[in-house]
């Protein structure tokens, strides 16, 4: 009997044959700024947790005291009985830290994301959205059956344009950007996109993943980095990223939380976070608006890396946040680039197509609050060595 799934075979025979398989690095322990992966200490550049919330003793102390409490899972989808008092007190307090009117949170950023647009929107209506939007808008669009514009990265005067075209065609039109971009590491020009939304009377998205805890007062990331509070209809954050647990979020109005309630079907049909997860996320919170030092040593530390890669005569592309990638050009390139480094003592992963466009191939770093001085000099000192040996620079 032949394998009828005998095609997967051959699929990896040809990633492999063009250097682009890609095993998993294991994690021995904590997720640390130098941590041990496949049995190696690494200077990590490739996790996000940017604050270092993974490990802070506060999340884990949280974390703890619910589990004694409340034990390790909900028991069920949040409709039916899987809501619990910690469940709201955690949306509760970040719709007052964003200073939204509501918040539901869901059981991840891509949950959220594709729950959201596939529920607000349906098969008569115009998404217009950006060309490097994160994978989870791209199956949402998908999801929600919605016509799909795709404009240039960062062009506003382009989804513009694409808003004054369809102006009189029937159904509603959704406006969606990143807050900032997860492989450029550059910000959306927001400003301009809500003008945009607004003189057409667009619904403004922004998924937030990557500037939650990073950009803004405080992280609150992109809308209150640019002052417009009141004026994106709704904000998708994570909480797996800088808050350090695992979760999506939306703010919005009440009724948007509500219409998502009866009808985000990764919130109908899947099992909440357990208590515990609720719990560190809610101290999380608590971190940011009483530890604001740690957003602070972030960008410096950011300033400062991405300083001396552009000294090295490395390409940091359109970079503007702690995400800096180093465009590298051919995917194979960039793996063989992460492969050395790997062997050097530094972890940065490769990115290629279908991740990043053909051609865009490069190393992603990430460097986070957590990172010495000193950690980051050696990574510079061997990212310098490897990339003067694949001539890079
Ligand atoms: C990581 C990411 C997500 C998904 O968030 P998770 O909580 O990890 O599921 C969504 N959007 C963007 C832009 C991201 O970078």
């Amino acid at each position: 009997m032949p394998n009828p799934l005998h095609y997967l075979t051959e699929e990896l025979d040809t990633l492999k044959q063009k250097g682009l398989y890609q095993r998993l690095r294991v994690l021995g322990g904590e997720q640390l700024p130098v941590a041990e992966f496949d049995g190696r200490r690494v200077i990590n550049l490739c996790s996000n947790n940017y604050l270092g919330l993974t490990t802070h003793p506060k999340l884990r102390e949280a974390a703890a005291q619910a589990l004694a409490r409340y034990g390790v899972g909900s028991g069920a989808v949040r409709t039916i009985a899987g809501t619990m008092a910690i469940h709201m007190a955690l949306e509760e307090k970040i719709a007052a830290f964003k200073k939204a009117e509501a918040c539901v949170v869901f059981q991840s950023g891509f949950a959220a994301n594709a729950g959201t647009v596939a529920a607000v929107l349906g098969k008569d209506d115009i998404i217009i959205s950006d060309e490097l939007n994160h994978a989870s808008i791209i199956d949402g669009c998908r999801l929600s059956r919605a016509a799909i514009r795709v404009f240039p990265h960062k062009d506003a005067a382009a989804a513009e344009s694409i808003l004054a075209d369809t102006a009189s065609l029937p159904g509603r039109k959704l406006l969606i950007t990143d807050g900032v971009f997860s492989m450029d590491g550059d910000i959306a020009p927001l400003p301009a996109l809500v003008e945009a939304a607004e003189k057409h009377g667009a619904i403004m998205m922004i998924d937030d993943a990557h500037a939650s805890g990073v950009l803004g007062r405080n992280g609150r990331g992109t809308v209150d980095h640019y002052g417009l509070h009141g004026r994106v209809h709704i904000q998708v954050g994570t909480l797996s990223k800088a808050i350090g647990v695992l979760g999506g979020y939306v703010c919005g109005s009440r009724d948007l939380i509500e219409f998502l309630y009866h009808r985000a079907r990764p919130f109908l049909f899947s099992t909440s976070h357990p208590p515990s997860v609720a719990a560190s996320c809610l101290a999380a919170f608590e971190v940011l608006e009483q530890e604001p030092g740690l957003i602070e040593q972030l960008w410096e530390n950011t300033r400062f890396f991405k300083k001396r890669l552009q000294q090295l005569g490395f390409n940091t592309g359109l970079s503007e946040t702690p995400i800096t990638p180093i465009m590298v050009g051919e995917a194979a390139l960039a793996h063989q680039f992460s492969r050395e480094l790997f062997e050097g003592g530094v972890f940065a992963t490769g990115i290629g197509y279908p991740t990043v466009p053909h051609g865009k191939a490069r190393i992603r770093t990430i460097v986070t609050a957590t990172h010495t001085r000193s950690e980051l000099e050696q990574a510079l000192g061997i990212l310098e060595q490897v990339g003067k040996k694949l001539k890079i620079i």
